[in-house]
């Protein structure tokens, strides 16, 4: 019979990540932006507080065990206070994206079956417009002080967040749940179809917070300062929030305020280590410091995922301003991260360009996820750089089922049952550096042959007068698909079409250059920032190429 080990098994609780903030790193800082317009300081020893109010205020609003607490809502210490507050207490917090259209939330609050909508006053008139939709909502908070509450509101019996808390006493004691027990849930962009929540439980939260602090992954310590620019409503901010409590650093959110001049006074003025975001909230960032010939002073490190991070932008950060890149890639139902661009000491060894090569990867994973690239019929391929095939992955973090749907999304590998099909298609090398090459809705297929569109983006954003680039499979009677580009350019740049398709060259195989180039003044994002290629591709579904 198996000898059993005699420790102790304390469930791995979000509530335990909050305890043990408070209690050893209680004085470091929560800095907000706020909606109102002030700079708000507060620290772990309040937050702790104000989270145990929020979940005596919770409960005597009604909610019982599981039911779902809704937020729309910005980075701010208010939003983390239902984090845990909604969390620890035994009930599931609901980020909703809002940027998402009114009746996507609609739909989403819907099948959530949201109990509580907490909300910043930004989206008053948003919720104002679609409270009569949202069926199961019983309670509508506004995440103010009673100052900044509405004279007057469409909402009946509209509540005051902070006025909620101000009638508990925080004298609480986190309950002993289940560790598997639902902590959040997440719903997917939903570009097809509509959203798929995934539903994160307190261990896999906790352990992803373990795993992406490390030195390999986000490297976060109690020294940094992390601003996370990702919101808090994109799978918990790539659990930045949670990562925060377990190592104790200082976080600074920057609400409402990402344009360029907001995040540089705010990285400045908290004198930010560290930062997360996707590609496009960069861009503007870099205009903005560019332009007006400005430095950081305390900015070191950043992860950029959530898309394929452009070469060009990752040379800037690191050649004009010193600042380091890590590359990450992950998804809604990996709670996000899957994998990092960090080198090993071998690695470091090689020749400066080789190096580079590799952070432009989406890198290798970090223990708690499993990958590997398989082909259509589920067998799996070489690790070799070259072999390009279907992402699937497992692990601690990892979805197994979605939301209120029984039918299980997992695939097998070499007849091994239990992997989850991440729709990208990558290539692995030996050292287990994963690139991905497209999403598999992405792919342009030329003549049977893939085209990564990632790659052709690359290449155009590495131009001095590209802002932006989206290479689109557009119809082609010959070759079935071919790549179209579409640039948005900087603000005065004079590049042109024959420019661009020239700039191709020696870059890339000569089949694989884009057929034709169109100029337009804005791309479509998606509601995570995202360039929308299915929207774009429908938009110049008519669009006939020269070549055609
Ligand atoms: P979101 O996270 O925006 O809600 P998804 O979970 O659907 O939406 O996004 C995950 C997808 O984003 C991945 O499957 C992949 O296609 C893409 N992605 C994420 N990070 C990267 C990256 N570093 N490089 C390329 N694609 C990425």
């Amino acid at each position: 019979m198996a000898l059993m080990g005699r420790m102790m098994s304390d469930p791995l609780l979000i509530s335990s990540l909050l305890r043990h903030a408070e209690r050893h790193s209680g004085e470091t800082e929560i800095v907000s932006k706020r909606v109102e317009g002030d700079l708000h300081r507060s620290n772990w020893r309040e937050v702790a507080l104000r989270s145990r109010q929020a979940a005596q205020a919770f409960a005597r609003l009604g909610c019982q065990p599981g039911d779902r607490v809704a937020t729309l809502a910005w980075n701010g210490h208010r939003h983390l206070e239902i984090y845990y507050g909604a969390s620890g207490s035994g009930l599931v917090c609901h980020t909703i994206n809002p940027r998402l259209f009114p009746e996507q939330i609609v739909w989403i609050a819907g099948d959530a079956e949201d109990r509580v909508l907490c909300f910043d006053a930004t989206f008053l008139p948003l919720v104002e417009k679609i409270a009569p939709a949202l069926k199961t909502v019983q309670h509508f908070v506004l995440m103010t002080s009673r100052a900044h509450m509405p004279a007057a509101s469409a909402i009946p019996n509209l509540l005051c967040f902070d006025d909620l808390l101000a009638a508990e006493s925080g004298d609480y004691a986190w309950p002993a749940l289940d560790e598997n027990t639902a902590s959040s849930i997440c719903y997917t962009s939903g570009t097809t179809g509509n959203p798929k929540g995934a539903v994160y439980s307190h261990r896999s939260t906790v352990l992803h917070a373990y795993a992406s602090a490390l030195p390999d992954a986000m490297d976060c310590s109690s020294r940094d300062v992390v601003l996370p620019v990702v919101p808090m409503f994109h799978v918990n901010a790539w659990g930045l929030p949670y990562s925060a409590a377990l190592v104790g650093f200082k976080l600074v959110f920057p609400g409402p305020h990402l344009d360029g001049k907001s995040l540089y006074e705010l990285f400045e003025g908290e004198q930010v280590t560290f930062s997360a975001g996707v590609p496009t909230v960069w861009l503007g960032l870099l205009n903005y410091v560019k332009a007006g010939g400005l430095k950081f002073s305390s900015f070191k490190r950043t992860v950029i995922g959530g898309a394929a991070c452009p070469p060009a932008m990752m040379k800037s950060l690191q050649d004009d301003f010193g600042i380091e890149v890590i590359h990450a890639w992950g998804m809604t139902e990996m709670s996000p991260l899957g994998t990092l661009s960090k080198l090993t000491t071998r690695q470091l060894n090689l020749p400066a360009d080789a190096q580079q090569r590799l952070l432009e990867k989406q890198g290798r994973v970090i223990y708690g996820v499993d990958m590997a690239i398989i082909d259509d019929d589920g067998r799996s391929l070489p690790w070799d750089g070259a072999s390009a095939g279907n992402l699937v992955v497992r692990g601690h973090w990892v979805i197994s089922q979605y939301y209120k749907n029984d039918a299980s999304p997992l695939v097998s590998v070499d007849g091994e049952p239990g992997w989850f099909p991440t729709g990208d298609v990558a290539t692995i090398d030996a050292d287990g550096f994963m690139q991905i090459t497209d999403r598999s809705k992405d792919v342009i297929k030329s003549g049977g042959e893939w085209i990564s569109s990632i790659d052709l983006e690359n290449i155009a954003m590495a131009h001095p007068g590209v802002f932006e680039a989206a290479a689109i499979a557009a119809r082609h009677p010959k070759w079935d698909e071919r790549p179209l580009l579409v640039v948005v350019k900087k603000p005065d740049a004079t590049v042109t079409r024959e420019e661009l398709l020239a700039f191709y060259e020696g870059r890339i195989a000569k089949w694989q250059v884009p057929d034709d180039v169109i100029f337009v003044s804005e791309i479509p994002h998606t509601a995570t920032g995202k360039i929308q290629k299915l929207k774009l591709r429908d938009q110049l579904k008519d669009h006939r190429l020269p070549t055609a």
